[in-house]
Parts: C-alpha cells; sequence; structure tokens
C-alpha cells in the first residue's frame, strides 16, 4: 500500500471528503484534500484585495501564496502563510468564488506541481476534480463519485446550518457548471475510473466499495 495513489473526483456534495478519509484511514494511508487548496488560494487572494474578477491580476499574484497542507486523514490541515485557514476557506464569501479562481490555468499549474510533490512516491488518497485527468493520471485506483441533485444539496446543508436545501441545490448547480465548462482540466471522468453513485449508499458502504475496489486493482 505504501506506493498506492488512491484518485478521488466527483462534484461537491457528492461525499468524497468523507469517504476519502475513511478509505486513507482504513489502509493508513495519506489524504490530500485539493479543494481546500484551491479555496486557501481563494482565502489569500481576497485577503490580499487581489480583484477576483480579472484572471491576469490572479495569474499574476498566485505564485506569492505559501499554501501548505497536512495529509493526516485524522486531523486534515491547510495553513496560508502561516495561518491556518481550515475554518475561513468553508465561508460563502469564498466558496462563491473559488471557481472562478480555480479556472485561472497559472493557478492549475502551481497547485497541481505543488499536489504532486505532496503525492511523491504515493502512499495517498486524493480527492479534488481533476485527479483522475490531470494530476495523478497513473493512478492505479481511480473513483468517480456522483450522487443526485438533492442528495448532495441535502449533505451540504446538513454540514451548513442555516442554508436551505433550494439554495444549496442553486448553489451547487452553478458551482459544477462553472468546473465542469472552464477550459483548463474540467471536471470530467477520467479514462479507466469507476463510477461510483452515492445517492442510495450511506458512508461506511461507500468506503467498503472503495476498499473493494483497491483490492481488486492492487
Ligand atoms: O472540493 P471543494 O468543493 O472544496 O472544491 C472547491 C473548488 O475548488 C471547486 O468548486 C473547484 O472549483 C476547485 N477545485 C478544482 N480542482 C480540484 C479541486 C477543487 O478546480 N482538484
Amino acid at each position: 500500500m505504501t506506493g498506492l495513489v488512491v484518485a478521488m473526483d466527483g462534484p461537491s456534495g457528492s461525499g468524497k471528503s468523507s469517504a476519502s478519509r475513511g478509505v486513507a484511514r482504513a489502509l493508513g494511508l495519506r489524504y490530500l484534500d485539493t479543494g481546500a487548496q484551491y479555496r486557501a488560494m481563494t482565502w489569500w487572494m481576497l485577503k490580499q484585495g487581489v480583484d477576483l474578477t480579472d484572471p491576469e491580476a490572479v495569474a499574476a499574484r498566485c505564485g506569492e501564496a505559501e499554501i501548505v497542507s497536512g495529509t493526516d486523514p485524522d486531523a486534515p490541515s491547510i495553513h496560508v502563510g502561516g495561518t491556518d485557514v481550515s475554518g475561513p476557506i468553508r465561508e460563502d464569501e469564498v466558496t462563491g468564488v473559488v471557481s472562478a479562481v480555480a479556472a485561472v490555468p497559472e493557478v492549475r499549474a502551481r497547485l497541481v506541481a505543488l499536489q504532486r510533490e505532496i503525492i511523491g512516491a504515493g502512499g495517498i488518497v486524493v480527492e479534488g476534480r481533476d485527479i483522475g485527468t490531470v494530476v495523478a493520471p497513473a493512478a492505479p485506483v481511480k473513483i468517480f463519485l456522483t450522487a443526485s441533485p438533492e442528495a448532495r444539496a441535502l449533505r451540504r446543508s446538513a454540514e451548513l446550518a442555516g442554508t436551505t436545501a433550494e439554495a444549496q441545490v442553486a448553489a451547487l448547480a452553478r458551482r459544477d457548471t462553472l468546473d465542469s465548462t472552464r477550459k483548463t482540466d474540467p471536471l470530467s471522468m477520467a479514462a479507466g475510473a469507476v463510477e461510483l453513485d452515492t445517492t442510495a449508499l450511506n458512508l461506511e458502504e461507500v468506503i467498503a466499495e472503495v476498499l473493494r475496489l483497491v483490492k481488486e486493482r492492487t
């Protein structure tokens, strides 16, 4: 298992984070949340007052953000310039604009390089949108998680008290469209990936299915 890379892609609310952490824990692997890195980059840009509607301004500054990801599945962490941003990156201010920042090719090049450095020789479960297609296309296990829009919104509103399911469906649909239609590395299922629809499954069932696939493919 030490050299294994498990690529977990899919839209938000498909259950990627909990499943990825559970699989990493069960196999004694590290865990990397690449979405948290795009969020951390966005948080830093907002803090710096960068105009996020201007891709050139975002591209010009993206090399300055010092992003550090902790890979313990029991306590994943994310810091920018030494500041713990694990709380602020989940707020609406970041969620509402992260897709615009993630669409900038220079941002992606920078973060993909960082992700490959962290993956190193493997032994890791990596979750995101382009792990199987771009970051680690040679990963022996690639999973594409999906779920119905309603199930995804329900999971998100359970996480974020105070938002309605309708508002969540709309916000997720907007982010999906941006993530799937951008020019650079859009969200798409990788060649050789296994699609896993989690709509009717609970977390334990999703983890068990991924572990079964890992066993089958390694
Ligand atoms: O996974 P999460 O919802 O936290 O990701 C936040 C955003 O980061 C996504 O909506 C997407 O725009 C971007 N992202 C990406 N590529 C990844 C991971 C996340 O573009 N590998």
